[in-house]
């Protein structure tokens, strides 16, 4: 496949905002694939993590941000444990989740103050906060 980048694409604003949101350089990472060889959500996915890198990398922006993958990523964090480079693709992936919301102006379906604070103190809070930007009316 050939594939075009121009200084553009790769300086874009989605790009640049990812990079912002996330705090992650996106030129760290050098392709080795050991992300995506480690997670374990990637059969569900339609882009490696380490391809979602990679388009981001070459400004192509399309390709990465109607991706399933990004709402797949379990947030388990292995990715990061795994890059001999130290970037971390689920702050990644959750920079484009945000990105994706902001441009579609979806509202949460979830609301926090509808569980009572019983509830709210027993319930994973990691699950809670990962399942409300998730569960989303796209
Ligand atoms: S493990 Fe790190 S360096 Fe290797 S492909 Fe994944 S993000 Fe890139
Ligand atoms: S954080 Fe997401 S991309 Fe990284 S290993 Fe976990 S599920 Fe895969």
């Amino acid at each position: 496949m050939k594939v075009s980048v121009s200084r553009n694409q790769v300086q874009s604003d989605v790009v640049r905002k990812v990079a912002e949101i996330s705090g992650e350089n996106l030129f760290n990472c050098y392709q080795c694939g050991n992300c995506s060889a480690g997670c374990p959500s990637v059969q569900e996915m339609d882009l490696l993590p380490s391809e979602v890198v990679r388009y981001l990398q070459l400004g192509l922006v399309e390709e990465v941000k109607n991706c399933k993958s990004m709402w797949v990523c379990a947030a388990c964090t292995m990715c990061h444990a795994r890059c001999p480079k130290g970037v971390d693709i689920s702050k990644i992936m959750e920079a484009l989740r945000v990105l994706r919301l902001r441009e579609v102006g979806a509202k949460p379906r979830i609301d926090v103050t509808d569980f009572s604070e019983e509830y709210l103190e027993r319930a994973p809070q990691i699950a809670m906060i990962s399942g409300y930007r998730k569960f989303l009316p796209l």
